[in-house]
């Protein structure tokens, strides 16, 4: 077996990257093509965990800023990442990766209740553990919810994949030609510029408890793989 620089990752996939061109709901093909790049990490004998998002058919925000509560805006944001995860566990199935979903709310005929220890247990027999629901609260994303459970089972690393951009940047690339791009940064920076990497909870999460991230394009689909090899791509933050 290569080296390998992770033998734990937690991978945060956003709904959006699920969607594909229209940019709603959940592309099949895309799903496949990502559940591929997952089974090529797991190939390196990297244990991956995934955390999945919602945008791509529900946010919490966009609810309540129409005049619903908040609470169950978030709720129904909740919902939307399990139905993301069990996209993804039937494609990583149909290329024979085992693969378990652990939801924050528990739905016992739809996915396993999320509990450390077993989601530990499976990650060491070599499944793909996809957690859904987010942290089970309102109130919070999925962002942190990557950063609570790598904390939780001890991953090295959160790997992000993000749309239409490959790393961090001083200020938006789309409207300043002269931003410009990190290699790598320390999350109290994050902080300090208020630069969007993720929501100020999840990088307190991830600077507290000493996690770093790596931040990259997943528009290519392939980056996943090299992400998880350790390869320098996009920025990495608090490494
Ligand atoms: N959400 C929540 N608590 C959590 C995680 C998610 O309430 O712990 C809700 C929230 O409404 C959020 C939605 O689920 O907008 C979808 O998650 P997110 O926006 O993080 O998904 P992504 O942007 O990664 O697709």
């Amino acid at each position: 077996m290569a080296d390998v620089k992770y033998k734990r990752i937690v991978f945060k996939l956003s709904g959006e990257s699920l969607a594909g061109e229209q940019r709603f709901g959940i592309n099949p093909e895309v799903v496949e093509s990502i559940a591929r790049q997952i089974k090529k990490v797991r190939e390196f004998g990297i244990e991956v965990a995934v955390v999945v998002g919602g945008g791509n058919i529900w946010r919490g925000l966009s609810g309540s800023n129409k005049g619903m509560d908040r609470a169950t805006a978030d709720y129904m944001g909740m919902l939307a990442t399990v139905m993301n995860a069990l996209a993804l566990q039937d494609a990583l199935e149909s290329m024979g990766i085992d693969s378990r979903v652990q939801s924050a709310i528990e739905m016992r005929q739809v996915a396993e209740p999320y509990i450390r220890r077993k989601a530990i247990r499976h990650l060491e027999k070599g499944r793909v553990v996809i957690f859904g629901a987010g942290t089970g609260n309102p109130y919070f994303s999925t962002d942190t919810t990557a950063a609570l459970r790598a904390a939780e089972i001890e991953a090295e690393v959160i790997l992000m994949g993000k749309k239409n951009t490959d790393g961090v940047y001083d200020s938006d690339p789309n409207k300043n030609p002269q931003a410009k791009k990190f290699d790598s940064l320390e999350y109290m920076e994050v902080l300090n510029r208020g630069l969007a990497v993720m929501d100020s909870t999840a990088t307190s999460l991830c600077m507290d408890n000493k996690i770093p991230l790596v931040v990259f394009n997943i528009d290519n689909h392939e980056n996943i793989v090299k992400a998880a090899l350790g390869e320098n791509i996009g920025t990495t933050v608090g490494g």
